[in-house]
């Protein structure tokens, strides 16, 4: 049975245990694409960027942050976050923290590490959830807090509560050369950006134990999750022409143990030459459109997703409620209700039907016209209906169901299948028999 991860948000389990460095700084745990949903079967082409989760070229993107953090922090924050816009025709405009709607959210907080939302699937979270962390212990000046410790004899290893309590009392030293790394590495991501060691064939991993066990213990990945952040994605790839950047700022540093042939990366701090100029080319001045764009739908306005149970047909009614707007590419587009139990599997069938990927689902297929707008059930007008029958739902024991709505794209020209466009649940429900 798969898991159905409910908005990816992946918990970084940030290092209790201090090492040889004193304190164990955080790589980027974004989840990248449909990893988000863990599926395997769903695995896209990935490239440098996801082109399917672009924003439109020339969006003014909102973004608030959570409670907590500094101003000075913020501060920070902001300043680095727009040194992309200086090379693309995408902005951000920060707005007040009580701001109902944001394209993203930036969480300033401790042990959630740093990731963040690849472009649009930050879509795919609520507006009361961040859509970006940053794991602000990470950015302590670790140096200069140490001295403070080894002022009162006391001798490393140290571990983060030491850090914390270090911090509390004398707060606001940071490294300002990490924190800028870092801000500008998630909101790469936030602008569809991917991990540029992923790059085909660039590294020649090492997939030994001890490289798993390294994500396990700085990541919390299992293997599972290594394959897929650093090994699989690098076998199939859409990578804009480019070649690879070594130079990226979305690129890991790598230690020789990690690779086959003893090759290493060090952190990049600056945006290269290959960063700008493939952010001018997806986000392009004075153009309208950028040559590298390919067929993307954009979801807005979901409403309730409303889900009902129909006795004279003998079959769950589900009538979700949403604003449809296309680019100007023609994609085929595919609304899916899948089912999962309460407990977040997926529903294994083997009905012909009323199957997608091996789950208990509905789908309807629908022709969208290149920039087309077009509302579903909206404004009293009944027109999307997925209707399940009960007999096509396998037993699920008792416990209740989860409808997982999403909008998959295929971009047949290309060659590039189930994109996620959108994805939403219920709350568990009953389900009548
Ligand atoms: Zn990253």
């Amino acid at each position: 049975m798969k898991k159905v991860l409910i908005f990816g948000m992946i918990l970084l389990i940030a290092g209790g245990q201090a090492n040889a460095q004193f304190f164990q700084r955080g790589t980027c745990s974004t989840p990248v694409g449909q990893l988000m949903l863990k599926e395997k079967d769903s695995l896209g082409s990935r490239g440098v960027s996801d082109n399917y989760h672009l924003w439109d070229n020339g969006t003014t993107l909102l973004v608030k942050f959570m409670p907590g953090g500094s101003k000075i922090l913020r501060d920070k924050v902001m300043l680095y976050a727009r040194e992309w816009s200086k090379f693309g025709n995408i902005n951000f405009k920060f707005v007040a923290d009580t701001a109902s709607f944001t394209h993203v959210r930036v969480k300033l907080g401790k042990g959630y590490g740093h990731n963040s939302a690849v472009g649009t699937e930050s879509k795919f979270r609520r507006q009361n959830e961040q859509t970006m962390n940053f794991d602000t212990l990470y950015w302590a000046d670790a140096d200069y807090y140490v001295a403070k410790l080894k002022a009162k004899n006391i001798n490393p290893p140290y571990n983060l509560n030491q850090l914390i309590a270090e911090m509390r009392a004398d707060p606001n030293h940071w490294n300002e050369k990490e924190l800028r790394r870092v801000v500008m590495h998630e909101f790469g991501h936030a602008l569809g950006l991917l991990h540029e060691q992923s790059y085909p064939g660039a590294i020649k991993w090492k997939k030994t134990d001890s490289v798993y066990n390294y994500y396990w213990q700085t990541q919390g990945w299992d293997k599972e999750k290594v394959d897929f952040n650093v090994f699989e994605v690098s076998n199939q790839f859409y990578t804009n022409g480019t070649t690879y950047d070594p130079k990226s700022i979305m690129h890991y540093s790598i230690a020789a143990w990690q690779t086959t042939d003893g090759y290493t990366m060090k952190d990049n701090y600056e945006l290269s030459t290959g960063d700008k100029t493939l952010i001018g080319a997806l986000y392009p001045k004075g153009k309208k459109v950028s040559d590298l764009e390919v067929p993307r739908v954009d979801v807005s306005n979901f409403g309730k997703m409303n889900v009902m149970s129909d006795a004279n047909r003998r079959g769950l009614v589900i009538t979700p409620s949403f604003d449809l707007k296309s680019n100007s590419k023609t994609g085929e587009v595919y609304f899916v209700a899948r089912l999962a139990t309460e407990d977040g599997y997926y529903i294994q069938t083997t009905s012909p039907y009323y199957n997608w990927g091996g789950t208990a689902a509905v789908y309807q297929k629908i022709n969208v016209l290149p920039n087309a707008k077009v509302s579903y059930n909206k404004a009293g007008k009944k027109n999307l209906e997925l209707f399940i029958p009960y007999n096509q739902i396998p037993e699920t024991y008792g416990k209740k169901v989860i409808v997982v709505f999403a909008v998959y794209l295929d971009d047949v020209k290309n060659k590039q299948m189930d994109k996620l466009m959108y994805f939403s649940t219920t709350t568990p429900m009953s389900l009548p028999r």
